[in-house]
């Protein structure tokens, strides 16, 4: 009989600066497969290379993952069943685990000083190796358990001498592991180097404590960027050395985000170049002081954030682009990953944030709004805040446009589109704008209908085409040239407005 192992993710950030967007989508394709199996995902903080820890970056990274709605079911700061979830509080565990590799012979105790490691990677270098390391062929020349005595190594571990425990690779082995987006890996053990596991001050290095986390906690499955592929031999054979080979996670390296030219990995670099953030919120650099934007400060939207991501690597069946995250739930799987690079698109990403505004509902953004009216000093009723919400989010990328997209809503315009003043404003002009301040003068009822309406007649009245004086309408009534609905637009300012707007006009320009 099978048991279904319950599907359970992490996302094992370290600490060591602020969240690229590739971190986020990681933790989105975690969050997502286990959501849509019915399991738990869980934010495991990998902070066991304390010279590379940012202060600062832990709580950015809990932040981000908060402001993006990917909210962990066990991790730092809400617990569960396998804590602690900060690796510097689990120093005392690992130990343990590495003992028993020593014992199996599957690592062993290096003592060789950094001078002998450059000395070593020089000697290699000069008889024509390409890229050196500590492996089945060098460590036979170096200073460890494996050359020296019982009695010397324990010589040495008795008087304090710093070592570190290395992975002992065997030779002219092939590793297989089964990756579920790129099918079978295969690989040499030749070609792997004996990676350190643990350092005389007791702290695991990386491969170490996350295989025995991932074991601990019971990961199913280990989601994350391509760039951890090539460890992922030396876990396997971590996995298989302490027993857990029946225990051990399914993979799926997710793909690099390419930058928007597509040659090479998306770096803030390219962010800076080409204006657009790469990290999730601004972050300032607490050494150097650097600022970076982040995509809560610029204006997205956490659902459009979202959005963006999941389709940097993953496709729908179809041709869908918009999805909620219950649809995204439904929708996602693993298989749907693709092995190539995903371009970043930082127009796209515009183009996804002015979808969610546009299907976010008028009196949440009003209340969105209403502090950028505070600081125009404009004090008015909510209803009519949500109506030009209605109105102009169809023009909107991002919530700071709303003012200026939106001023003459609240206020005359101060200036106004000179060219289409120039171009249109003629004596004719002139005279069918009188036309129309008498129209709209006498009007009761003044809604869309009725002021279009108004403005046909005033056309008619004159023997002139309406559509001539449309824009330079529009110009008048909001000083830009294009805009909303303009019988929308028109209603909502309301009538004595509308008609001071053109008196005021007439006094500029009239002829
Ligand atoms: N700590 C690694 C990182 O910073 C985790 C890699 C993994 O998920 O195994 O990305």
């Amino acid at each position: 009989m099978s048991i279904e192992r319950r599907v359970r993710t992490r996302f094992a950030p370290s600490p060591t600066g602020p969240l690229h967007l590739g971190g986020v989508r990681t933790a989105l394709y975690c969050w997502l497969f286990a959501k849509k199996n019915g399991g738990d995902f869980l934010l495991r903080i990998e902070d066991t290379d304390q010279e590379r820890f940012v202060p600062g970056a832990e709580e950015y990274i809990i932040e981000s993952l908060n402001w993006a709605g990917l909210h962990y079911d066990e991790g730092p700061g809400v617990g569960g069943p396998h804590g602690p979830y900060r690796q510097s509080e689990r120093k005392p565990i690992y130990r343990k685990y590495v003992d028993q590799l020593l014992t199996a012979g599957h690592a062993y105790y290096a003592f060789d000083t950094k001078q002998e490691l450059d000395d070593m990677r020089e000697r290699m270098t000069k008889a024509g190796m390409v890229s050196p390391k500590y492996d089945h062929v060098t460590r036979e020349y170096m200073k460890n358990s494996l050359t020296l005595s019982k009695d010397e190594v324990d010589a040495r571990l008795a008087a304090g001498e710093p070592y570190v425990v290395r992975i002992k690779i065997p030779r002219n082995e092939e590793i297989r592991l089964h990756d579920i987006i790129r099918g079978w890996v295969s690989v040499r053990s030749n070609e792997l180097d004996d990676k350190v596991l643990f350092k005389s001050d007791g702290m695991p290095t990386y491969h170490m404590a996350n295989v025995v986390d991932d074991y601990l906690m019971n990961i199913s499955h280990v989601i994350r960027g391509e760039e951890w592929l090539p460890s992922a031999p030396t876990h396997v054979l971590l996995y298989k050395y302490l027993g857990w080979e029946d225990q051990m996670p399914q993979f799926a390296h997710l793909p690099l985000i390419l930058k928007p030219e597509g040659n090479g990995k998306l770096s803030k670099r390219d962010g800076d170049r080409l204006g657009f953030p790469v990290f999730s919120l601004n972050w300032t650099d607490p050494f150097s002081g650097e600022t970076s934007s982040g995509y809560r400060e610029a204006g997205y939207l956490p659902d459009a954030y979202i959005n963006i991501l999941v389709m940097l690597g993953w496709h729908p069946t179809d041709n869908k682009e918009l999805f909620t995250k219950d649809e995204l739930i439904e929708a996602f799987s693993l298989e749907r990953v693709s092995k190539s690079g995903a371009k970043f698109d930082p127009e796209k990403a515009k183009w996804y944030n002015h979808q969610y505004l546009k299907m976010t509902d008028n009196a949440i953004l009003a209340e969105a709004f209403l502090p950028q009216l505070k600081d125009q000093g404009i004090e008015i009723n909510l209803e009519y805040v949500q109506n030009v919400c209605g109105l102009i989010k169809e023009k909107a990328t991002f919530m700071k446009d709303f003012w200026s997209l939106s001023s003459y809503f609240f206020k005359k315009p101060e200036h106004y589109d000179e060219k289409v003043i120039e171009k249109k404003w003629d004596a004719e002009a002139s005279l069918f704008l009188s036309a129309l301040i008498n129209i709209f003068s006498t009007l009761t009822d003044f809604k869309s209908e009725s002021a279009h309406k108004g403005f046909e007649e005033a056309a008619v009245s004159l023997n002139l085409k309406s559509g001539n004086y449309m824009q330079l309408f529009r110009v008048v009534v909001s000083g830009q040239a294009s805009g909303p609905s303009i019988w929308d637009m028109v209603a909502l300012i309301g009538k004595d407005e509308i008609v001071n707007r053109l008196q005021l006009a007439m006094q500029l320009y009239g002829k």
